[in-house]
């Protein structure tokens, strides 16, 4: 059974190549495209990065009931939509999902299967750094991210699993392997294995029957 995998971090620790990463390399995950109503960054397009909303059509689709969680982040709203996601699922494939803290915990509410993975980064200077780098910014709205960032780190611990992103090959490595053991827990293991289960008791019921004949012979 697919599920759910949502990865939250500061801005700037890195879960957006991390998702990029897995969603090259594994072929059971596919993306859920958020909306939003921040303007489309450097070469971001429409219906791949986000669906980039005008603040009128996310609200009249929030009172549509179509997403699954939205929250306000940095002065724009973000929201994912529940046909996005049931999208994936319904493709076989588990959803990876890039939303801030306050939309994890409702998105849970909505889909409780899921599994929640905080993205740390390795030390204070290197998210500095990474969000300096990313020259998009004036200091007004670094340093809302900052704040933003200090805030989301004091929410960790709604989170299933943290994942330090210094090297970033291991940091994929790490997600990936979360994904290999969340699909052997007994709920999901059983729903996926069917009959088996069911089969492999009747093998052993079916052994005993034949011993028990054997040894009262
Ligand atoms: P950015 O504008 O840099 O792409 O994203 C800013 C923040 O919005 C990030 O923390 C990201 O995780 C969050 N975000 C992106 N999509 C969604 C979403 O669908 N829902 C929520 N709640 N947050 C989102």
């Amino acid at each position: 059974m697919p599920f759910p995998i949502i990865l939250s971090a500061p801005s700037g620790g890195g879960k957006t190549t991390i998702s990029k990463h897995l969603l090259a390399s594994r072929p059971d995950v596919g993306y859920s495209v958020s909306a939003t109503t921040r303007p489309p960054r450097g070469d971001e397009v429409d219906g791949i990065d986000y669906h980039f909303l005008s603040p009128g059509e996310f609200i009249a689709a929030r009172e549509r009931g179509e997403f699954a969680e939205s929250a306000e982040v940095h002065g724009k709203l973000y929201g994912t939509l529940r046909r996005e996601v049931e999208r994936v699922l319904q493709s076989g494939r588990h959803v990876i999902m890039d939303i801030d803290v306050q939309g994890a915990v409702q998105f849970r509410r909505a889909f409780p299967d899921s599994v929640l993975i905080f993205v740390l980064p390795p030390s204070a200077d290197v998210l500095l750094r990474r969000l300096q780098g990313r020259r998009t910014e004036d200091s007004g709205a670094l340093l809302v991210r900052l704040e933003t960032a200090k805030r989301e780190l004091a929410s960790m611990d709604v989170y299933d699993y943290v994942v330090v992103n210094g090297d970033l090959e291991e940091a994929v490595h790490q997600v990936s392997a979360i994904i290999d053991a969340e699909q052997l827990r007994r709920p999901r293991a059983v729903t996926r294995l069917g009959d088996r289960v069911a089969e492999l008791v009747q093998g052993v019921e079916r052994g005993i029957a034949a011993l028990r004949t054997q040894v009262e012979a």
